[in-house]
């Protein structure tokens, strides 16, 4: 057995899962570096009123740490984000990392990665694993004279709660997944809501109940229900969805645009709002958004539903093509994020000098969403073209790690020194991939951020169960093993 040091990228939900999974394996000399002060990822970043997320809190949960304790069937961020770190401390991998640290440079010296933070710190490992995330870069809007509005102004994943919104007249542009919670969630409390839309979204109205004392109690004493209940959850997010979203003919995603449709019929009496509401293409084509309580927000007498282009912000507020000026306390920007960095901006230098940057000019690629060619011991969880619209994100980093820690372990057991995907599979990938994605709903004729610069989605587009299936022995054939 070789002793290997191991350096995790990122102490979000994949890092820390990175940091058990090695452990348990034995393999104990692991840091975890995190550019901010707390654990969490998107979780800690993303503190927008009304956060919660889309997957039942009872599967987006770690397969071996179910929660006896979530209180509704979508849970709060801050529930997740204290489910996070309690996992964290129970398996005593807080203590593993290094806060405030942020990896600025990785480079391969052709035995060991070298390692260096923005504070000037250095390290070394023979193994690294960027846990580092996917929707983390906010997206700002190239709109004319954004930044001369007078009030205050920020991304919806960098709330700023020292501003007063109670009263107050707010903007919002953009109209996804954030936004959406964010509209029901402030509503009540502010004076004026104005929401910017450009695109309409097809919204399903799943409820949000309350998990009551009792359940929690049966939960607790009987933990085995729990994972009776993921395993439900997660076969008929598979079939009701997973597996939908790759076949554009499905009758699935036709029952979900159904059932979309009828949730606008129902919940909007204006004929001209429900038109301005009402998408132009297939459900599923852009994310599809959970919300139970959107429509009734949007009629309140104080919401008003602005579908004019915007054509510039002033200092008052926002202009749109009509000639109005929507005068505005503040500016909400929920316009989503840059989806093509992953780890970048950090600098990474692999075998023979080759740059990240460079491999990735054009688009971001990676062999199972795990590996590239020329960076050798570097695994990415969530990394490019993974199943990120597809399932939940824990469910994902999971298979990728165990698929990840059986390369590792040709490592441990010195099988090699060097484990990378060969270019030949990694071209025979990416050219399968594209030819799947053709029939995948993403390309039936949507702007969403699952699509590349070419058009073409940048999600796995085969079912779940291939992934699984990829994901539980990888095939060593298309691995240079040095
Ligand atoms: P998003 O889905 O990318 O939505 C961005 C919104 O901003 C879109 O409506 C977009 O319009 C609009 N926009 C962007 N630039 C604009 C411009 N210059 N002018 C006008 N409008 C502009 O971002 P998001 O809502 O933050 O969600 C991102 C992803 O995060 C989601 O798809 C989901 O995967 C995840 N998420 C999940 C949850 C949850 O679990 N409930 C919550 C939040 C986020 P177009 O549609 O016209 O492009």
């Amino acid at each position: 057995m070789r002793d290997l040091r191991f350096v995790v990228v990122g102490a979000g939900m994949a890092g820390i899962l990175s940091a058990i999974k090695l452990r348990e394996a034995g393999l104990t000399d692991v840091t975890v570096y995190e550019k901010a002060d707390r654990l969490g990822g998107t979780w800690r970043d993303n503190t927008y009123p009304g956060i919660s997320c889309d997957v039942p809190s009872h599967l987006y949960s770690y397969s071996f740490a179910p929660n006896s304790e979530w209180t509704h069937t979508f849970s709060p961020g801050p529930e997740i984000l204290a489910y996070l770190e309690d996992v964290a401390r129970q398996h005593r991998v807080d203590t593993l990392v290094n806060f405030g640290a942020e990896v600025r440079r990785l480079e391969y010296d052709g035995s060991r990665w070298r390692i260096e933070t923005s504070a000037g710190g250095y390290d070394e490992a023979d193994v690294v694993i960027a846990a580092t995330g996917v929707l983390h870069h906010p997206r700002y809007p190239d709109i004319d004279g954004i930044d001369r509005f007078a009030g205050p102004m920020f991304h919806s994943s960098r709330w700023d709660h020292d501003v007063e919104l109670a009263g107050a007249r707010i903007g919002l542009i953009g109209t996804g997944s954030s936004a959406v919670q964010i509209v029901g969630a402030l509503v009540d409390s502010v004076g004026e809501l104005r929401l910017f839309q450009r695109t309409p979204q097809w919204i399903l109205a799943v409820p949000n109940p309350c998990i009551d004392d009792a359940d929690r109690a049966r939960y607790r004493a009987d933990p085995a229900a729990m994972v009776e209940l993921r395993r439900e959850l997660g076969t008929g997010f598979v079939e009701g969805f997973s597996d939908a979203v790759v076949d554009a003919s499905s009758p699935q995603l036709k029952m979900l645009q159904r059932l979309s449709l009828a949730n606008l019929e129902d919940h909007v009496s204006d004929p001209v709002l429900r038109g301005k509401l009402r998408p132009d293409y297939q459900a599923g084509c852009k994310r599809l958004i959970i919300s139970p309580s959107f429509y009734d927000a949007i009629q309140r007498p104080n919401a008003r539903l602005i579908t004019e282009r915007i054509c510039g912000v002033e200092p008052a507020g926002v202009r749109t093509i009509d000639g109005e000026l929507h005068r505005l306390d503040a500016l909400v920007l929920a316009t989503g994020f840059r989806v093509d960095r992953f780890l970048r901006p950090i600098e990474v230098i692999g075998r023979g000098g080759v740059r990240l940057d460079e491999v990735w000019a054009q688009r971001p690629i990676a062999y199972m969403a795990v590996s590239v060619p020329d960076f050798p011991n570097l695994f990415m969880l969530n990394g490019p073209n993974g199943p990120v619209g597809n399932f939940s994100l824990i469910d994902v980093a999971e298979a990728q790690m165990a698929y990840s820690m059986q390369l590792i372990d040709l490592l441990h057991r010195q099988r090699c020194r060097e484990v990378s995907v060969s270019r030949r599979a990694m071209v025979r990938f990416e050219a399968d991939r594209a030819e799947a994605a053709k029939n995948t709903v993403w390309v039936t004729g949507c702007r969403s951020w699952y699509l590349d610069d070419r058009g073409l989605p940048a999600v796995w587009p085969w079912t779940f169960t291939r992934f699984r299936e990829a994901m539980a022995r990888p095939v060593l054939a298309d691995y240079e093993l040095v």
